[in-house]
Order: structure tokens, then sequence, then C-alpha cells
């Protein structure tokens, strides 16, 4: 293509890609770029200066030179008939004047007349190029339409997806304070048990401890009675009734009373249980009321999400 092209042609070429501009913008400095060659420039260089002189442009959006594109346009436009006249068809050496829409394919004059495409539908060139762009551009409008429901969904996610973060966030600091809570409450509860218990069973440890020395002192008493009257009844009759009056005082006014069995001395398990039923029943209530809070929790949440 080089080979073809004339001076005219080359003082309009882009210094970046050395091709005839494409949509050419001015820079302050006077110098001319293609649209996309500067931006490609400015973007990978991170700069915003003349890729020939190096002057820092002063606006970021450069303009469009109207003048220069529409010259460049025409070198462009001419430039694609002259390709265009050039494609010949390779069996009949003619002008690929024509296209078959049912091979959709390129065709010359002899071969719509006779052969494979005979029978098919065929247009011209320019007539088929019409029809066919705009097929394309609706296909296109379609694919655009698609393309922004796409991403309106997928904006929809990236929200929903932050939300659920901070949802999360939020339903962790609340699980951990409500459990804090819980353990706090079990500990106090556990240590004013133990506490309790301890007293209950130094108090009645002591009582009986007591109640043992005087059954004990009781015992010893008893027995000395008891031996001493066998050894009474062992004795010769005189000897026997002389003693009798004091013997039968003691045998009839014992030391101690008939002893009392034991009650209410033992630790009352049984309302330990009930305690700590009740605390577990507390327990099983705060976590209803959690799940009830997080119920609410989440149900205010999602309604705040739909609204
Ligand atoms: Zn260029
Ligand atoms: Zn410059
Ligand atoms: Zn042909
Ligand atoms: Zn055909």
């Amino acid at each position: 293509m080089r080979n073809l092209t004339t001076s005219t042609e080359e003082a309009l070429f882009c210094p970046i890609c050395s091709d005839v501009y494409r949509n050419p913008v001015i820079l302050s400095c006077d110098h001319n770029f293609c649209h996309d060659c500067l931006w490609t420039f400015w973007k990978d260089g991170q700069t915003s200066a003349c890729p020939l002189c190096k002057r820092r442009s002063s606006k970021t959006i450069p303009p469009f030179d109207f003048t220069l594109k529409t010259e460049c346009d025409a070198v462009l436009l001419a430039r694609a008939s002259a390709a265009e006249s050039e494609l010949t068809c390779s069996t009949h050496s003619e002008k690929l004047g024509f296209f078959c829409l049912d091979d959709r394919q390129l065709v010359c004059g002899v071969c719509t007349d006779s052969g494979a495409h005979a029978e098919h539908q065929v247009r011209l060139v320019d007539e088929a190029g019409q029809e066919l762009r705009a097929q394309l551009h609706d296909s296109l409008q379609s694919l655009k339409k698609k393309l922004r429901l796409l991403r309106r969904v997928k904006g929809s996610c990236d929200e929903t997806a932050a939300h659920v973060k901070v949802q999360a966030g939020s339903a962790l600091r609340r699980i951990q304070e409500e459990f804090r809570r819980l353990h706090r409450f079990l500990d106090e509860e556990e240590e004013a048990r133990l506490v309790s218990l301890r007293e209950e069973e130094e108090q009645k440890s002591r009582l009986m401890k007591e109640k043992i020395a005087a059954l004990s002192r009781d015992i010893s008493a008893l027995s000395d009675i008891i031996k001493t009257t066998e050894e009474q009844l062992k004795a010769h009759n005189a000897l026997f009734l002389q003693g009798y009056k004091e013997t039968a005082e003691r045998v009839r006014q014992p030391p101690a009373d008939d002893p009392e069995l034991a009650s209410g001395t033992l630790i009352d398990v049984y309302s330990l249980y009930l305690i700590l039923k009740l605390v577990k029943s507390q327990t099983t209530l705060i976590n209803s009321c959690s799940c009830l809070f997080y119920f609410l929790f989440s149900w205010e949440s999602q309604i705040n999400t739909s609204l």
C-alpha cells in the first residue's frame, strides 16, 4: 500500500502509526495525531505531552481537527474504492461486483449468470452492503441492549454482595455481644451457686460435728451406767440392796434423752437441681429472645433491601 501512496497522501500521515490520520485531533502545539494513537500513547506513557515536541497539552481532551479529518476521510474512501476495484473473481478474473446471499460471498457477473450461483439470490455489492449492514446494525443493537441488562443485573448483584457483607458484619458483632452476655450471666450464676453450696456445707458440717460430739458424750455416760448396773446385779443381795437406791435412780433417769434421727441436715440437692433447672430455662429464654431478635433483625434488613 505504501508504494501506491502519493506525496500528498504522505503529508496526511500520523507520526505515531505512519498511516493516514483516522479521527485526527490537534494539540496546542499544532501537531496532529490520530485520536486513538494519541490516547494510547498518553495512557502507556502516563503523560499528556505531545509525542513530537514533548510540550504538555493544555487540554486533557484535545479537539478534533475537522478540516484535516475531511481531507483524510476522502483519501481513506478513495483507498477503499481502489481496494474494492482490485478484488476480482479467481475463476473468471472479473470484478467482484455482486454478493451471493445464499453463500454469503462476493461473486462476479459471470458467476451470477452461470455456474454454482445461477439459482441463488444475488445482489449488487452496494445494495447487499447496505442491506446486511442494516441487519447487522439491528443485531448489534439487541446485543447492546443485552449488555446494558447484564451490567444492570451485575450492578444489582454488586450492591447485594456489599449489603450481605454489611449484614454479616453487623450480625457477627451482635452474636458475639449476646454470647458474651450469656457467658457472663452463666459465670456469675455458677459462682453464686458454688459460694452458697460451700456456705451450706460448712454450716451443716459444723452442726453435725456438734451433734456427734454430744452423742459421743451421751454414749460414754450411758455405757458407764450400764457397766456399773451390771456389776451391781452380780453382787450379793446385801451389797446389791445397799447401792440399789442410787443405781435405780441412775437407770430411771439416764443422762441423755432419746436421740432424734437427724433431719434437715443433708444438703438440699433437690433445691440445687431446681435452681440449675431455672438457670437452664433462663438460658433457653435468652436464646429464644436472641432468635426472635435475629429474626426481626433479618426481617427488617430484608424490608430495607426490597425498598
Ligand atoms: Zn495514528
Ligand atoms: Zn507538538
Ligand atoms: Zn466469477
Ligand atoms: Zn451462490
